[in-house]
């Protein structure tokens, strides 16, 4: 089984952590190289599928990550912004396949990842799903087609822990939106309304974010104009769709020249 390409999962103890150890260690295709958590971490020591409460799976827990790179060939990382550029670093150091879920990235943090993406492959997305990488090429497509007589909202929702809003992949169908009217989101983007804000501007973009519960990910692009909406809509009900897309991604990258990917290179869209 040496021969399946070697993964490391990072944040190993988080939700999306656990689902993607499980998620690579039942594929068949890839082998679970390393499972990495921060030093001081409650589980670094342990084997990773006891820690979960599982059935050992012979993988120890690192606090190391470049020791760990070094003995893999992809990356695969849902932890937090500061630490995906991190691991960005580390992880073209060892040459190994870089892929990033962590949302809520500055355009500073996005640009600090230029360096590590000259000499590997760096391949981040807001969201790994086939469905809402398809729902992403739909509202470009609805945006193209309608003028600004149809207001566009992005209206997304998710479990009471996330902790930041708008949602990556209500940003990403916001550029969608924004690219297919052929304005940038920048100048387009309405973000948290409160109080008495006025009327709502001719093509804006508007964002609302829901919070509560074990919500896993709710989005709805709405197109609403006088007499007529229409609601383009995605739910995730089970988490291990993101796991399934980054263990693609991470599959898709070997062999591909150093560069910043996304899902829609991966999924071919
Ligand atoms: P979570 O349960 O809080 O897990 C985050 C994990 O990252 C924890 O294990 C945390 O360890 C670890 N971590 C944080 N900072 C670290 C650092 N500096 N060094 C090493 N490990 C660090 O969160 P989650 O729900 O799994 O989500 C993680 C990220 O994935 C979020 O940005 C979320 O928005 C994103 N996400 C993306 C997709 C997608 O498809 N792209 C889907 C779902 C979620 P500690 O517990 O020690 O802090």
């Amino acid at each position: 089984m040496t021969h399946l390409p070697g993964i490391v999962v990072t944040g190993a103890s988080g939700r999306m952590g656990q689902m993607l150890v499980r998620t690579v260690a039942q594929s068949g295709r890839a082998r679970l190289a390393a499972a990495v958590e921060r030093p001081g971490h409650d589980w670094v020591g342990a084997d990773i599928g006891e820690a979960m409460g599982g059935a050992a799976l012979g993988v120890t827990v690192t606090d190391d990550p470049l020791e760990a790179f070094a003995r893999a060939q992809a990356v695969i990382d849902f932890t937090a912004p500061q630490a995906s550029v991190e691991f960005a670093a580390l992880a073209a150091q060892a040459r190994a396949v870089h892929v990033i879920g962590t949302t809520g990235l500055s355009d500073d943090q996005i640009a600090a990842l230029e360096p590590a993406a000259r000499h590997a492959v760096i391949i981040r997305a807001g969201n790994m799903s086939l469905g809402v990488n398809l729902l992403v090429g739909l509202t470009r497509k609805v945006a193209a087609a309608l003028d600004a007589d149809f207001d566009i909202e992005v209206i997304e929702a998710h479990h009471n822990r996330k902790v930041d809003a708008p949602s990556g992949t209500a940003l990403m169908l916001g550029e969608a939106a924004a690219e297919g009217r052929g304005v940038t989101l920048a100048e387009a983007a309405d973000r948290g309304r409160d109080g008495i804000t006025g009327a709502r501007e001719r093509g804006h973009i508007g964002f609302s974010a829901i919070r509560g519960g074990d919500i896993v990910g709710e989005h709805d692009v709405l197109f609403a104009a006088p007499g007529e909406r229409i609601v383009l809509r995605h739910v995730a009900t089970d988490r291990a769709i993101f796991a399934r897309g980054a263990l693609r991604a991470a599959l898709w990258g070997q062999d591909r020249a150093p560069g910043q990917y996304d899902m829609a290179d991966v999924l071919g869209l």
